[in-house]
């Protein structure tokens, strides 16, 4: 679903890359925790997949998608195959639960019908029946999240990219979050969430890519993420 073929990204006027020769591949349906320290190069790495930038170096293979070389007008396809979710939610601070969950469905034009259908499941889905009319300012930090989870998924992207999703969260609200991400992976979304929580990545024992100044250091199955000096 996603292959990082020797793929370098050194952002202009740096002298070190912010990911250096980094070869993975994630496939269809997994579950990966990507992992390290702040400035390792984990949203680097996300942005690629998104095309938000392009590597200097390397190929990257998206859902069948050369996407460094990917033109400008096929981006927007791209990124509907993809959700993503921030540490900061994101979420449009005027519009209800309801709105901001099925702004993401009227952007890409889908019917009515189908909006009026699709919301109401995907925030049942995420635990939030009963708050659709609430406003953002309204909702827990947890909730929010939630919120911005259903926005995510609501059209059934291939990939969920999540970066630092749970950031802003206590840690009992940020194993529901995990949790919930986890259920929408059984449901055969790929995901993966950069973070740099030990806690959490060690009691999920999920695939574990752990990325040190740009250098990927450990990619393991049921991995975990021990405190390093
Ligand atoms: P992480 O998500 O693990 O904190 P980042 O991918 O944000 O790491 O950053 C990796 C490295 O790239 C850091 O050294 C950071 O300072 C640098 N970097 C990130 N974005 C830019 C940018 N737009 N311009 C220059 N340097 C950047
Ligand atoms: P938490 O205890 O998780 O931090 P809050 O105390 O912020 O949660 O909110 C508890 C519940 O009250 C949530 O379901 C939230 O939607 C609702 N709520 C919070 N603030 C408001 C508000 N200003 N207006 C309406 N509902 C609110």
């Amino acid at each position: 679903m996603i292959i990082f073929d020797h793929v370098s990204k050194t952002y202009p006027r740096t002298t070190r890359p912010a990911l250096d020769d980094v070869s993975l591949e994630v496939e269809r349906g997994e579950f990966v925790f990507v992992v390290g320290q702040s400035g390792s190069g984990k949203s680097t790495l996300l942005r690629l997949v998104l095309r938000e930038d392009v590597p200097t170096s390397g190929r990257i293979l998206v859902a069948g998608r050369n996407v460094a070389r990917l033109p400008d007008r096929k981006v927007p396809r791209l990124r509907r195959e993809i959700g993503t979710v921030f540490q900061d939610f994101r979420l449009l601070p005027g519009k209800t639960v309801y709105a901001n969950v099925a702004f993401a469905l009227q952007v890409i034009g889908t019917s009515r019908s189908t909006i009026r259908q699709t919301v109401p499941e995907t925030l049942a889905m995420v635990g939030l029946e009963g708050k659709e009319k609430r406003l953002p300012h309204e909702l827990s930090g947890g909730e929010q999240q939630r919120v911005a989870i259903a926005r995510a998924v609501v059209n059934k992207p291939a990939i969920l990219l999540a970066d630092e999703p749970t950031g802003n969260l206590d840690p009992a609200t940020s194993a529901d979050i995990v949790a919930l991400l986890e259920r929408i992976n059984r449901r055969g979304t790929t995901v993966v969430m950069a973070t740099h929580d030990h806690e959490i990545v060690n009691s999920y024992r999920k695939r574990v890519v752990e990325l040190q100044t740009g250098v990927l250091q450990r990619d393991v199955a049921g991995g975990s993420y021990e405190v390093t000096g």
